[in-house]
């Protein structure tokens, strides 16, 4: 039986070139949408994606190409990737930045249904504005062994540039799903585990609450926290005690700590 269809090769010198255009698009949200595809930048990263099982649709490679970085871009072709060989100039034209990686791969963007996801603790995040928090989370969502992270309502875009940067390739492993505020209600009220909301005044301190085996950890927006609507619907609210004047912790490393002392018992 014969595997796909080699990708094709080309090679691009000019920063004109029409499709070198559309990939540099994907910069913007507004063509990720239209495309359903995003970049990740790096040789690693393309590298983690492949042993996590994403093909990327196309590479665009430097050129002149190192060993390591013509393997890959043979690697790639054999599974059906096309691959454009593009000078430094291109490349930075790209890439939006001066030293460019020497590999940035264009994927589709697969998203995962929250009824799917396993058992385990899940995050919620309500309304995250940072891209930089939400790749972060997902970073640390993989890094504590969640089973999934889920955006709801309008939040950053996880396959945007600088949060699948922040994600340093857990973007490739954590089942990631995004969902308006009521289905979120809905899919929270059917799972087995607690709903356990993260509150400046929670009246349950984080770290007496009993670890479960389907749990999420619901965290609230950067600027105003927890929507009374969704706090409402949780089992629970907690606080994570702080010492100092500062008013709260950031949104993901307060995610951090909350899902450090859930997955504690596990770890
Ligand atoms: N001014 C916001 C407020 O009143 O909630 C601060 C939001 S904080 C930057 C972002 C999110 O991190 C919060 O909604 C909550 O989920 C979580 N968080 C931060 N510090 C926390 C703490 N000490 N206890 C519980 N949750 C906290």
């Amino acid at each position: 039986m014969s595997g796909p269809r080699s990708g094709s090769v080309k090679h691009v010198t000019s920063t004109a070139n029409p499709l070198m255009k559309a990939v540099r698009a994907l910069h913007q949200r507004k063509a990720r949408v239209e495309s359903g595809l995003f970049l990740a930048e790096g040789h690693k990263l393309v590298i983690d994606a492949l042993a996590a099982g994403w093909t990327p649709t196309m590479i665009v490679a430097m050129e002149p190409a190192t060993a390591a970085v013509s393997e890959l871009a043979a690697r790639v072709r054999a599974l059906g990737a096309d691959v454009v060989f593009a000078n430094a100039a291109v490349m930075e034209k790209v890439a939006r930045r001066e030293n460019p990686q020497t590999v940035i791969g264009v994927f589709e963007q697969h998203l995962a249904d929250p009824a799917k996801m396993a058992e385990g603790t899940i995050i919620a995040l309500e309304e995250p504005r940072d891209p930089g928090n939400v790749g972060t989370i997902i970073r640390t969502a993989d890094a504590l062994g969640a089973a999934g992270v889920i955006l709801i309502g309008s939040s950053a875009d996880p396959f945007g540039v600088e949060a699948v940067r922040a994600t340093m390739g857990s973007i490739f492993h954590v089942p990631l799903a995004r969902v308006e505020r009521e289905d979120f209600v809905r899919f929270a009220a059917r799972r087995a585990g607690p709903l356990i909301g993260t509150h400046l005044a929670g009246s349950v301190d984080i770290r007496t609450v009993e670890p479960s085996g389907s749990q999420i950890l619901l965290m609230g927006t950067e600027q105003s926290g927890l929507t009374e609507e969704l706090a409402a619907r949780c089992d629970v609210l907690v606080r994570i005690p702080m010492a100092g004047k500062a008013d709260s912790f950031n949104l993901a490393i307060a995610t951090a700590i909350g899902l450090y002392e859930l997955r504690r018992p596990t770890l």
